[in-house]
């Protein structure tokens, strides 16, 4: 399946959740936000059909894709290894998603955005256990360091994420960050109410197990 490249707010309209795909402008000016307050459109009064229980199901799934900027295969893939994990399906898979390494840089601050911590993975700016590490995708465990390569520590990119994250309070507790060193370390396995999935995740196994 192709990368979709239209405008990433229009697929939080369609979902009717803010996936914070934007960065800082998620939470300064989101445009699904601003819309709702000023009333720019009027709510459809029309027929509109019952959704059915696989609407649901399939609009959690994709809530969460949608979230992790993932393809379906990859993210289906995912989740077939979530499968074969211990524990529940569902935590175990949103764990996964949580531990990617785009993801943790994102949470550690060194990104406003999924986005951007991807570019900066792929781009080969960041390090784990002192190795250059370009897979987004790659999957973290407990005791990993993760650092931004040296020179890039003050560029304006990492220096606003940082200060929008401290700004906002948002470092997780299950990371570990040094500010004198801008390293950080995935300390162990996040619990359910520290990810930044808000999505019911029994229906996303529904979904894939029907
Ligand atoms: Fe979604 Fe962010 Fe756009 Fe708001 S600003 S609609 S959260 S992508």
């Amino acid at each position: 399946m192709a990368r979709y490249t239209g405008a990433s707010c229009k697929k939080c309209r369609k979902l009717e959740t803010k996936l914070f795909l934007k960065g800082t402008k998620c939470y300064t000016a989101c445009t699904m936000e601003r819309r709702a307050s000023k009333q720019l459109r009027p709510q459809h009064k029309g027929f509109r059909s019952k959704k059915s229980e696989y609407s649901f199901r399939l609009a959690e799934k994709q809530r969460a894709r949608l979230m992790s900027g993932m393809t379906e295969q990859p993210f289906r893939n995912l989740f077939a290894r979530a499968e074969k994990a211990t524990g529940q399906t569902g935590e175990a898979f949103l764990r996964f998603l949580e531990t990617r390494l785009d993801n943790v840089v994102r949470r550690l601050g060194f990104a406003v955005s999924l986005k951007t911590a991807r570019q900066l993975v792929r781009h080969g700016h960041i390090k784990v256990n002192d190795r250059t590490v370009s897979i987004p995708s790659y999957q973290l465990k407990p005791g990993d360091k993760i650092a931004v390569i040296s020179k890039l520590s003050g560029v304006p990119v990492v220096k606003q994420g940082i200060e929008e994250t401290e700004k906002r309070s948002m470092r997780p507790s299950f990371l570990e960050y040094d500010a004198s060193s801008k390293t950080g370390r995935l300390l162990r396995w996040p619990d359910r109410g520290e990810m930044s999935y808000p999505v019911k995740e029994q229906m996303i196994v529904e979904f894939y197990s029907k």
